[in-house]
């Protein structure tokens, strides 16, 4: 029966972990997968995911059905979380909001709700270069996938210019639009507050739909509020936006698969029609959301001391972030005189950085000094730390030095 049945290429992200996982080398490091380690490279596990956790043991919950969005005190508090507890049509009751299987889930719900009620248009614009998964996401919910441009290869920056100029001549009127709202991934470039409020003038003029991607809320800044500033500014200029928001990274919930999509609508009888229709499209995909994750982030969220604790432990990573890509780049700037300019790997944001390595020697680090990263030169900053740093930057210094 599945003798036509193609053989499908791997996962490029999974397949470096894979070959990773093949190699015996002591020395090896992974910076392909983009999870958050500690300076220990281990896997880390929150303290206020753990005091959570036990809070919920001890009131024992039962494992009955969440409704079909989720737990309602979670989306609330999600939401809360993103928008601002000020955002205008949060307080007006106008924003429709579901619990999702992490980020991933939020996409294709968003994707799979706009293709069956957003009239005007079935065009998705994408930056250039966007996540990986983007493309399939929206192509499999029916989308036709664009491109707008994002990243200068030779500045390994933002190229501003190029991308107003697609926004306002290239995409058609009410297309949407894709924006990472923070911690841009690959790249970890993005758009400074005024270039924010330029696009969101753009989207407005061209009438095109502001679909916003939150993965990494907190990662960027350490702060979650200024990580929001994008999608707070575009609701403050009234744009109805959608949002995914992810709460893999910024609580370590990875395989937890916690997350929420809203829409902030017009009004709350527009909200209580668009909250039926997410339910009739996520009764026949998976019927409803698993409890125990959401129940810890809402544990989290809605307890002062703990939401305290967060904070401080979002802050704790995104901070050893910025100290690995500062100590990366003094390593290959002062003490190795790699070639090149370095200071992207210091100004790029959040989790990832674009090293501007090319393919061979991405294949080179990985054979000779079972480094192993992305073929597009990208590393996860996460996977560095005191033991390895040193290391790592010798190797590249190998590679770009040939
Ligand atoms: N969007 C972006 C930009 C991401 O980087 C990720 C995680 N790699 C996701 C969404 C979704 O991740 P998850 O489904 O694990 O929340």
């Amino acid at each position: 029966t599945w003798s036509a049945v193609p053989a499908g290429p791997p996962d490029p992200i999974l397949g470096v972990s894979e070959a990773f996982k093949a190699d015996k080398d002591p020395r090896k490091i992974n910076l392909g997968v983009g999870a958050y380690r500690d300076d220990q490279g281990k896997p880390y596990v929150l303290g206020c995911v753990k005091k959570a956790e036990s809070i919920l043991e001890a009131s024992q919950p039962d494992k009955e059905y969440l409704p079909i969005t989720g737990l309602a005190e979670f989306t609330k508090n999600a939401v809360k979380l993103a928008y601002g507890a000020d955002s205008a049509p949060l307080k007006a009751g106008s924003i429709s909001a579901t619990q999702s299987i992490s980020g991933t889930g939020a996409l294709r719900i968003g994707a799979a709700f706009l293709a069956r009620h957003y009239p005007h248009s079935k065009v998705v614009y994408l930056p250039s270069p966007s996540w990986g998964n983007h493309v399939p996401i929206f192509r499999d919910s029916g989308f036709e996938v664009r491109n707008y441009s994002y990243f200068d290869p030779t500045t390994l920056g933002l190229n501003f210019e190029a991308l107003k100029t697609d926004l306002l001549t290239k995409a058609p009127e009410h297309s949407v639009v894709l924006l990472h709202a923070c911690a841009h991934n690959p790249t970890g470039v993005d758009p400074t507050p005024e270039q924010w409020a330029e696009i969101s003038d753009i989207c407005k003029e061209r009438k095109l739909f502001p679909f916003f991607d939150m993965a990494y809320q907190g990662f960027a800044s350490g702060s979650t509020s200024r990580d929001a500033f994008a999608v707070r500014h575009f609701v403050s200029q009234g744009h109805q936006v959608a949002l995914c928001q992810s709460f893999a990274k910024n609580m370590g919930l990875y395989g937890e698969r916690v997350g929420a999509f809203s829409l902030v609508t017009a009004d709350p009888d527009e909200k209580a029609r668009v909250d039926s229709q997410l339910k009739i499209i996520i009764r026949p995909m998976y019927s409803n959301p698993p409890a125990h994750g959401a129940r810890i982030a809402n544990t989290i969220l809605s307890n002062e001391e703990l939401y305290a604790q967060w904070e401080r432990e979002v802050k704790g990573m995104a901070d050893r972030i910025i100290t690995m890509r500062e100590n990366l780049y003094n390593i290959l700037t002062n003490d190795l005189k790699t070639p090149g300019e370095w200071g992207h790997i210091k100004s790029q944001i959040g989790m990832f950085s674009f090293t501007g390595l090319k393919k061979a020697q991405t294949v080179a680090l990985a054979e000779k000094a079972h480094v192993y990263m992305t073929a597009d030169g990208r590393i996860s900053m996460a996977g560095l730390n005191a033991s390895n740093i040193s290391y790592f930057a010798e190797s590249v210094d190998g590679a770009v030095k040939g």
